[in-house]
């Protein structure tokens, strides 16, 4: 994991704090995390992590598209390190955010929006709002 972390910074040029290491490494662990998690765990291993540089190294990540934002509904932003092109389960209840694949008609919408539409496809975001097994019980 810790190598992972290491490469992705390498390749975008960002240098390997041992912060920005660390909150890389909570995030993909947890897959999909705000701000406030992000920092409950990382300063466990690191006493002397703040919030502002959980929010600093958040916003350079986001700025090199290391990361990516979950906009959630209801609950505060979740962030998770840059993958293929996904959708997301949310639970209302919790906020849990699970990923599922997409299928390949709409993976490729892009192509017939900017054809059909005249417009240019940047990015797709779908969330799937409902109630994960464990609050449903
Ligand atoms: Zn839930
Ligand atoms: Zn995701």
């Amino acid at each position: 994991m810790q190598n992972r972390t290491l490469e992705l910074l390498k390749s975008y040029h960002l240098k390997a704090t041992p912060q920005r290491i660390e909150i890389l490494n909570v995030i993909e662990s947890l897959g999909h995390a705000n701000i406030d998690e992000i920092y409950e765990v990382a300063k466990k291993k690191h006493s002397t992590m703040s919030l502002a540089t959980v929010y600093k190294n958040i916003t350079a990540l986001l700025e090199k598209n290391i990361l990516n934002e979950v906009a959630l509904n209801n609950f505060k932003s979740k962030y998770e390190i840059v993958k293929d092109r996904h959708a997301h389960l949310v639970c209302k209840e919790c906020g849990y955010v699970q990923d599922i694949e997409l299928n390949q008609e709409i993976k490729h919408i892009s192509k017939d929006i900017s054809s059909d539409y005249n417009f240019n496809f940047e990015n797709l975001e779908l969330n799937i709002y409902g109630v994960c097994s464990k609050c449903s019980k």
